[in-house]
């Protein structure tokens, strides 16, 4: 479908797509020559991330362009430059140095969205150790357990987060040599009197404590040179450490390495049409693997200005960043489009959005119904695109320039070849007798693999060599993800491995039930499970949250019946459904169907570490 762009008065013209014709620019495409369009360390000495994000744009024509727009969660906002984001990381680099951090160690960064944060992560990747950022929601024991499999030798984190998650876990981190504060300490507590409660007064408060074994990263900073020389640093030394989000069970933790920002690059200008003069908003939180590769690198590596936000979701909020800060390109995830979805077209229409000009999506399915909303509420369709923590960068992708089929992933990346691949009824993948493993038909059902090679793929999970290995099968990498292809070559997402649903001999997606379940007026979001069931093998189970003004009644519950019965049949509409107000998401906003379907089942919930319970 194409989409008509609807007048927008206050809109600058928009520069031409870099990606203008999908066949031709995937016919040129050449890993090499995107390696070509970066600079590579002074002195031939290798590719550095920080490099590439900064240092060359602080040395050039960008210094002073802006390059994070930080905003504070009371509304304050604060410029960086290039010039500015490079002096600040060299001292921490330098920090580093003078802490006797050796390059290769582990760098666990916990903390809100906030310049420090940025100044941690890209300081720590010019030192040539390894970041490893963590979500600040996270508890003690996620910590503990990420800091411990990672041999976390520094952390950086804020004085109320060292206190409540940290400290109490301290004793059982030995690798753990440098704690950084960032921010002031907090206010030492002194007990009011009379009041019991111990709670601090402006009257009473002692001069803020520093708690013991930490340091101030402001002194540390302050203490440390701005002049720093990244050292050689070969584009296959590990940079990153990403744990996965824990939908489908434990965590992983996937390795990357320097020369991942060739694909952070390349996927910013062809997935996400980064130019020079956008304004970029990346909403996702450095904790999950969006929100570092597209939140922290690929921005800065095309040296375009990109907003940070430490606010959390608030729908009147995003939509006056979006105005105020005159966002251009937008990359999001469905379950933040599904709540502005459920806020009202009215609170959008109250603002702006008239600079907005590329929206894209990742993370979880895009129900066509959203891509819809975009066009009708933002004038802007939404570009979904998939990939993983393990592929490092965007594998497959709508593009501007491209015809959106709405509910699809789009097609694979210039330098990207992906597949389908057959798989037996116990879920493993079929393989020839040459060896070779066999592709599905058009539009047939199978698992989404990858050619190996791409510049950003992880290069092993820590401490779980077999683990790797079994993703690789007749040489592919297998994502674990269900999806067809159409005969124009357009990949369509069915459903985690583990999340589709046996029925009467019928293999359902979740994600075709919920995207027809969200049509329904009453339904913001749904969540849909397998039911063990005598007959059918499984039973579908929808759980639905409900949109403002609409309560749980039987006569809903006939009513979603009868909607979904007519749109799917009675072969794959749900047969039962419950009301859910709080379904349980992942810090990176999915839905944990698994964790429905133990709850339904009185089994055991397994690993909830990443999981926002919400009862
Ligand atoms: P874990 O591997 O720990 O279970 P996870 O797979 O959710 O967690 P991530 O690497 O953050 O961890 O997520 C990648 C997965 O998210 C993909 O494999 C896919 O299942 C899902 N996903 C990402 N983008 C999309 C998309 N556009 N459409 C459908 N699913 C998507
Ligand atoms: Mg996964």
């Amino acid at each position: 479908m194409r989409w008509e762009p609807i007048h927008k008065p206050s809109r600058p013209p928009d520069p031409a797509p870099n990606l203008a014709d999908y066949a031709t620019e995937r016919g040129r495409f050449d890993w090499a020559e995107a390696r070509r369009a970066l600079d590579g360390l002074p002195g031939d000495l290798g590719l550095n991330i920080a490099h590439e994000a900064v240092d060359r744009h602080a040395a050039g024509p960008r210094r002073d362009h802006v390059a994070l727009r930080c905003l504070d969660r009371h509304g304050g906002r604060r410029d960086v430059t290039y010039g500015d984001l490079a002096e600040r990381t060299n001292r921490f680099a330098n920090a580093l140095d003078d802490l006797g951090v050796a390059p290769g160690e582990r760098v666990f960064v916990l903390m809100p969205r906030t310049l420090d944060l940025f100044v941690a992560a890209l300081g720590t990747l010019k030192h040539r150790s390894v970041l490893c950022p963590l979500f600040p929601a996270f508890g003690p024991e996620p910590i503990r357990q990420r800091m411990t499999l990672g041999t976390a030798t520094v952390l950086v984190t804020t004085p109320t987060l060292y206190r409540h998650k940290v400290a109490p876990i301290r004793d059982r981190l030995p690798a753990l040599r440098h704690v950084l504060l960032s921010g002031g300490p907090e206010p030492a507590v002194s007990p009011a009197p009379g009041d019991g409660t111990g709670r601090s007064s402006p009257a009473t408060a002692t001069p803020p404590a520093i708690p013991e074994g930490t340091a101030q990263l402001a002194t540390v900073l302050g203490a440390a040179s701005s002049d720093y020389r990244i050292g050689p640093t070969d584009p296959q030394d590990m940079a990153l450490l990403h744990f996965t989000s824990g939908t489908t069970g434990t965590p992983k933790g996937a390795v990357h390495v320097h020369e991942a920002v060739v694909s952070h690059h390349a996927t910013g200008r062809l997935a996400l049409d980064l130019h020079p003069d956008d304004v970029f908003w990346c909403t996702a939180d450095p904790g999950w693997v969006t929100g570092t590769s597209y939140g922290i690198v690929s921005p800065l590596v095309h040296g375009v200005t990109s907003v940070v936000d430490e606010g959390d979701f608030d729908a009147d909020r995003w939509y006056r960043v979006l105005e105020d800060e005159g966002v251009t390109v937008w990359y999001t995830a469905p379950t933040a489009l599904r709540m502005l979805r459920q806020a009202g077209a009215e609170l959008a229409g109250a603002h702006d959005l008239g600079r907005l000009r590329f929206v894209a999506s990742v993370g979880e399915p895009l129900n066509p119904e959203i891509v819809v909303w975009g066009q009708e509420t933002l004038g802007l369709p939404i570009h979904d695109n998939w990939w993983q923590t393990e592929t490092g960068g965007i594998m497959i992708a709508n593009y501007r320039a491209m015809d959106i089929r709405p509910g699809s992933m789009g097609r694979p990346l210039p330098g990207i070849e992906a597949t389908v691949l057959v798989r037996d009824e116990d879920g493993e993948v079929v393989v020839g007798y040459d060896g070779r493993a066999v592709e599905a038909e058009d539009d047939q059902q199978g698992e989404l693999a990858l050619r190996p090679g791409w510049p950003s793929m992880f290069r092993g999970y820590l401490d779980d060599e077999a683990r790797y290995r079994a993703c690789f099968v007749g040489g592919w990498y297998r994502s674990g993800d269900l999806a067809r292809r159409d005969a124009g070559g357009y990949f369509w997402f069915v459903g985690r491995g583990d999340d589709v649903i046996k029925s009467a001999g019928h293999l359902i997606g979740p994600f075709e039930v919920e995207s027809v379940l969200l049509e329904h007026p009453a339904v913001a979001e749904a969540g849909v499970i397998g039911k063990p069931d005598a007959t059918s093998g499984e039973v579908v189970k929808a759980f639905v949250t409900l949109r403002p003004g609409f309560e749980p009644s039987d006569e809903l519950r006939l009513d979603l019946l009868g909607f979904a019965r007519r749109r799917l049949g009675t072969a794959v509409a749900p047969r039962e459904f419950a009301f859910d107000q709080h379904l349980p998401h992942t810090e990176s906003g999915k839905i944990v169907r698994r964790l429905l379907r133990a709850r339904e089942l009185g089994l055991p919930e397994g690993d909830t570490s990443t999981v926002q319970v919400t009862r």
